[in-house]
């Protein structure tokens, strides 16, 4: 059987045309998706059931078993840290704010380890973005900043910029010009028309560079600004000044490195100087397939979009003491719940070695560099393969996430579900 227009649960990318062939209730064939899509489509790597860390290794329990063990380290604990939420569904999210309220604990999202400070900088001075839809078919000159989308988002240049017809242009391939600044020369940059290498942490003084020229105050820029000649940040200018319609992608280069926050607001602020000539828009190249949603769900649901802390008995959001590396680094959470997310790979290891420490339970259908912290681990659904749910695209568009075979497991909303009921159980609510 073959299933058309399947959202690839992977990549912010949520691209919608993946084709599945499905034999007896087994995925053995998927078209369309990228090589990543490939992985995660055709992964054999699934637990068959919950486990639990022994003296000497594993052994298989119950889900009763799993659910109850996590129940009581939620509710034996002071400081619970909740965290992950990116990569499940919508409909996951909102009973993990619950959870996370009814134990005081904290809830984040990987958010705060990727495009965090560009949710600081867009509180300050807003988010000047449009839908991919939109890029596709009228931006005639894009911008990469600080990613590398061929490696991290493998179709988004043929699906909505570089190889992607566009409705407003005559020869889109032709008309578009592609530009990638970035610190080394990346797959991305040896097919964009006009690379610019700056040196590390230089963003933030290119940037204001850029805003000068587009200002006209160009005689104040040095003859070089962070390895970039003037001469070029003039072209550039001139290029996005003649476009029709600018799009800026932007990724970890310019929201993790020096200047973090500030940068995203000097590229918003650089956006609205453009705008002041033609139509320029901004959009953060969003890692983990649903981490824009994990932003939205918390948003409505208290208010604040990642690291929010119920200790006080009421929604507290500060980044740098409430995020997750924070607490961890730290050594201020007992227990941690962890979902859609794997931090045993990314984790400082200060934060890392805390995790293995305090009682760890990680909600999460395959084994993970995570698992090996971990004191339990519940297998579940993979969201948008045998589990269904709500998504947010990296331009904030809402898509169905549908299932393409039967499950054989719970899915994340139905474990977390169950660990809600039985906490609000043993607090007699
Ligand atoms: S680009 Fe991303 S969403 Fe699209 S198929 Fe590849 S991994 Fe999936």
């Amino acid at each position: 059987m073959k299933i058309n227009d399947v959202v690839c649960p992977f990549c912010g990318c949520l691209c919608d045309d993946l084709e599945i062939t499905v034999e007896h209730n087994r995925i053995v064939a998927v078209d369309n998706g990228c090589t990543l899509a490939n992985a995660k489509f055709m992964s054999k790597e699934q637990l068959a059931s919950p486990i639990r860390r022994t003296g000497e290794g594993w052994e298989n329990i119950s889900y009763d078993e799993a659910i109850q063990y996590t129940v009581d380290m939620l509710l034996d604990a002071d400081r619970p840290l909740l965290y992950g939420w990116s990569g499940t569904h919508g409909e996951a999210q909102c009973i993990g704010v619950h959870v996370s309220e009814l134990v005081g604990g904290i809830i984040d999202s990987t958010t705060s380890v990727c495009h965090g400070p560009s949710i600081l900088a867009i509180q300050e001075v807003g988010h000047p973005g449009c839908t991919l839809g939109r890029v596709k078919n009228r931006a005639d000159v894009v911008i990469y900043w600080g990613c590398n989308p061929l490696e991290a988002h493998p179709r988004h240049m043929s699906r909505y910029t570089t190889y992607a017809d566009g409705y407003f242009l005559q020869n889109a391939f032709r008309e578009r010009k592609v530009i990638v600044v970035d610190v080394r020369e990346t797959e991305t940059a040896r097919v964009a028309d006009e690379f610019i290498r700056i040196k590390e942490g230089g963003d933030y003084a290119v940037l204001s560079a850029l805003r000068a020229i587009v200002r006209g105050k160009g005689d104040v820029v040095p003859e070089s600004v962070a390895g970039v000649s003037r001469s070029q940040l003039e072209r550039i200018v001139t290029l996005c000044k003649d476009a029709k319609f600018g799009a800026i992608f932007f990724g970890l280069g310019l929201t993790m490195t020096r200047g973090k926050y500030k940068n995203v607001r000097n590229a918003i602020e650089l956006v609205d100087e453009l705008s002041r000539h033609t139509k320029f828009t901004i959009t953060p190249m969003r890692g983990h397939w649903n981490v824009y949603g994990s932003n939205e769900v918390f948003t409505w649901m208290t208010g604040y979009p990642y690291a929010i802390d119920f200790c006080r008995g009421i929604a507290f959001y500060n980044p740098g003491e409430t995020s997750a590396i924070d607490l961890l680094a730290r050594k201020e959470c007992d227990a941690c719940l962890i979902i859609g997310s794997d931090p045993g790979a990314h984790f400082p290891r200060g934060c890392v070695e805390h995790l293995a420490e305090i009682p760890t339970v990680v909600i999460d259908p395959v084994p993970t560099m995570t698992t090996a912290l971990a004191d339990v681990q519940i297998p579940v659904a993979v969201s948008g393969i045998d589990a269904d749910g709500t998504a947010y695209r990296m331009d904030g568009v809402p898509i169905r996430v549908r299932k393409v075979i039967e499950p054989t497991l719970p899915n994340d909303r139905e474990v977390l579900k169950s660990i809600h009921a039985k906490m609000k159980e043993a607090k007699g609510q």
